[in-house]
C-alpha cells in the first residue's frame, strides 16, 4: 500500500513525500481509511508505530479550513502535547490548516494568540484544556474530531473526570479517535459511552 492509494489529498502528499514517508505504517493502514470514512476508531498503537500520524493525516484531510477549533487532540503529558502538535504542523505545512498547542506552564495569552491566529487544530492535556473551557477561552462547540491519544497513560495519570467532562461537552455528531498502547475494560467502557455504535476497533 502506498500513501496515495489511501485517498489522501495532494497536499498532505507532497508533505509525506518531504517527510520521505513513503509507506502508510500498519496502524496507519487500519486507521486512515476508516476515519476518512466517517467511523469512530478505536486502535490500538504504542509509541513508534506511527499512531499520530495516522490520526492526524485522515483529520488533515477533512478538515475544514473555515472552521476553527474543529479537531481536539488529548495527550497525558505537555511533552507528548508539544511532540505531537510538532508533528501534525509538519504533515499540515502544506494546508491552510493551522495547529495550537495548550498546556500548563506556558503563558496563557500566547496560546490565547495562537488559537486566534487560526487554531483548527487545538493540541493539549486535558486540565489545560478544561482551565480554558472553563474560562470560556476554549469553546467545543464546532469538534468535528475528538482525539484521545495514549488513553491508558491519561487515566493512569487521573485524567479520567476531565476527559469525560470534555467528551460530554463535544457536539454528538463527532468523530471519536481513541489511541492507546493497551485496551483496558474501562477504556472499553468509555468508548462505549462516548463512541457511535458502529465505531471500529483495531488490534
Ligand atoms: P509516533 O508513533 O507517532 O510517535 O511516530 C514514530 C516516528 O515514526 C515519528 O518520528 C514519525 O515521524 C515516524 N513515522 C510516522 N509514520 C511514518 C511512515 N509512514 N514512514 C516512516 N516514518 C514514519
Amino acid at each position: 500500500v502506498r500513501f496515495a492509494d489511501l485517498g489522501l489529498n495532494d497536499r498532505i502528499l507532497a508533505a509525506l513525500d518531504r517527510k520521505g514517508f513513503e509507506h502508510p505504517t500498519l496502524i496507519q493502514a487500519q486507521l486512515i481509511p476508516p476515519i476518512l470514512n466517517g467511523k469512530d476508531v478505536m486502535g490500538q498503537a504504542k509509541t513508534g508505530s506511527g499512531k499520530t500520524a495516522a490520526f492526524a493525516l485522515p483529520i488533515l484531510h477533512l478538515a475544514d479550513p473555515d472552521i476553527p477549533m474543529q479537531a481536539l487532540v488529548l495527550a497525558p503529558t505537555r511533552e507528548l502535547a508539544v511532540q505531537v502538535a510538532g508533528e501534525i504542523e509538519k504533515l499540515a505545512e502544506d494546508t491552510d490548516i493551522k495547529v495550537s498547542c495548550i498546556i500548563g506552564g506556558e503563558s496563557m495569552r500566547k496560546q490565547k494568540k495562537s488559537m486566534e491566529a487560526g487554531g483548527h487544530i487545538i493540541v493539549g492535556t486535558p486540565g489545560r484544556v478544561m482551565d480554558l473551557q472553563n474560562r470560556r477561552e476554549l469553546s467545543f462547540d464546532r469538534i468535528r474530531f475528538a482525539v484521545l491519544d495514549e488513553v491508558d497513560r491519561m487515566l493512569d495519570i487521573g485524567f479520567r473526570d476531565d476527559i469525560r467532562q470534555i467528551l460530554k461537552t463535544c457536539p454528538t455528531d463527532r468523530q471519536t479517535i481513541f489511541v492507546s498502547a493497551t485496551i483496558s475494560g474501562e477504556i472499553e467502557r468509555l468508548g462505549r459511552q462516548f463512541m457511535k455504535e458502529d465505531a471500529e476497533k483495531v488490534e
